[in-house]
């Protein structure tokens, strides 16, 4: 049987970046950026005030001082005149520095206290304080330089990023589009969330649970619904995904050993099965392969197991064909509060962490069956024991993945 490494490799290995296409900056949050971003202009792109106050030549910084005031700078304005000794200009907080000035002295600092709105600037001003060259001057170029790489490919844009693109000048950003991903739920014994439910039956929840997760890794959804358990159903839901040219196929349930798993039997048929059995708890039927050349994901049923064969496989598969730049998980640790026992599988358990005085500590939801989705909630955690490991004392050193 597969080790998950083994099966995360032959599964990324199939994967590569989706096209890319230009989108308008203010449809970019979430995106990924794939292009390098080289700054064209300076940032700032001019000296300017970081002050409402008044410039200031060098030869007036020291001492008590009356000084005409020759102009009055705005935001957006400029003036292009050099100020001479005895002479300041009235200049607001992010106002182009005249040339000649070097510093600027804040309105509080000055015997100018008329703060309203509107009010023109006045003949003359007294600074009654000495001021350090370059004070109140944002400089030219201070927080980049034009040439400076500035943003990477591969990265996932956010706030930050997007408002820094806005100040560079640029309206649209190359960015990978976003892939496609074909979810399918099979099993005679779901039916939906709104219909009311009759003896043997359950509400379908996989669906939705695993649209939440795609969605929040970017991708667009196909929603191909509950297939019965019969291969023409099943059929006819996977074709869907190819007349929609789905970047990959995630299915749940049927790939195990039951007399009606019948999701493993088409893509052995119609498709590819590369593997469809991973050495690990919960999830071990999982199946990987193709349908009509699109890759295939057949997820365990059991809505832990599908949860958690998402996390493992198809989140890292669906970050490569994103175009995020691949970086193995960061590794986070923490120590057993109790021991626990495993079954030698690689098992990724649902825990509590919490921080207790200097170390984070993890303790188990409790009964760890691959249905109890609501012991899944009360988890923040996924704690990983490693395969070969049949039990572990209490302190012991486990890794862990926090989930959102
Ligand atoms: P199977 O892999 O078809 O044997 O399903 C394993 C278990 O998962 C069964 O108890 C199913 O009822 C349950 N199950 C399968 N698919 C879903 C789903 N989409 N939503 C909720 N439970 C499911
Ligand atoms: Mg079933």
């Amino acid at each position: 049987m597969l080790s998950v490494s083994e099966a995360r490799e032959r599964i990324l290995a199939v994967f590569l970046p989706v096209e890319t296409q230009n989108v308008s900056l203010s449809h970019t949050a979430g995106r990924i950026l794939a292009g390098d971003i080289t700054a064209d202009a300076d940032l700032p792109l001019f000296d300017n005030s970081s002050v409402d106050g008044f410039a200031l030549h060098s030869a007036d910084l020291t001492s008590t001082r009356t000084l005409n005031v020759i102009a009055d700078i705005r935001a957006g304005g400029y003036f292009g005149t050099p100020i001479q000794p005895g002479q300041s200009v009235r200049i607001m907080t992010g106002a182009p520095l005249p040339p000649g000035a070097e510093a600027v002295v804040m309105v509080e600092d000055t015997d100018f206290s008329v703060r309203t709105p509107g009010t023109p600037a006045p003949l003359t001003v007294t600074i009654k304080k000495t001021i350090r060259p370059g004070e109140n001057i944002r400089r030219r170029s201070d927080d980049l330089h034009t040439g400076d790489k500035v943003l990477s490919a591969g990265l996932r844009l956010r706030a930050q990023e997007i408002g820094l693109l806005a100040m560079l000048g640029v309206a649209e950003v190359q960015v990978y589009r976003r892939p496609r991903l074909a979810l399918l739920s099979s099993g005679d014994e779901l039916v939906a969330v709104e219909a009311p439910l009759t003896p043997g039956k359950i509400h379908e929840s996989n669906s939705y649970a695993l649209a939440a997760m795609a969605q929040n890794a970017g991708v667009e959804l196909i929603q191909l619904g509950v297939a019965a358990d019969n291969e023409a159903d099943i059929r006819s839901r996977l074709e869907r995904a190819v007349e929609a040219k789905a970047d990959a196929i995630v299915s749940s349930a049927g790939v195990s050993l039951g007399a009606f798993d019948y999701v493993k039997s088409v893509i052995e048929k119609d498709g590819e099965l590369d593997f469809w059995k991973v050495n690990m708890r919960p999830g071990k039927p999982l199946a990987f392969g193709k349908y009509r050349g699109i890759p295939f994901f057949g997820l365990p049923g059991n809505p832990v197991s599908a949860f958690v064969g998402f996390e493992v496989f198809v989140r890292p598969a669906l970050e490569k064909l994103s175009g995020l730049e691949l970086r193995p998980r960061a590794r986070q640790t923490a120590y057993l509060s109790e021991p626990l026992e495993s079954d030698g599988r690689e098992s990724y358990l649902r825990a509590i962490v919490s921080q207790e005085n200097d170390r984070l500590m993890a303790r188990l939801t409790g009964h760890q069956g691959s249905g109890n989705i609501f012991s899944l909630v009360r988890a923040n955690a996924l704690l990983i024991v490693p395969s070969g490991v049949k039990s572990l004392l209490a302190n012991s050193e486990v890794e862990i993945w926090p989930i959102a």
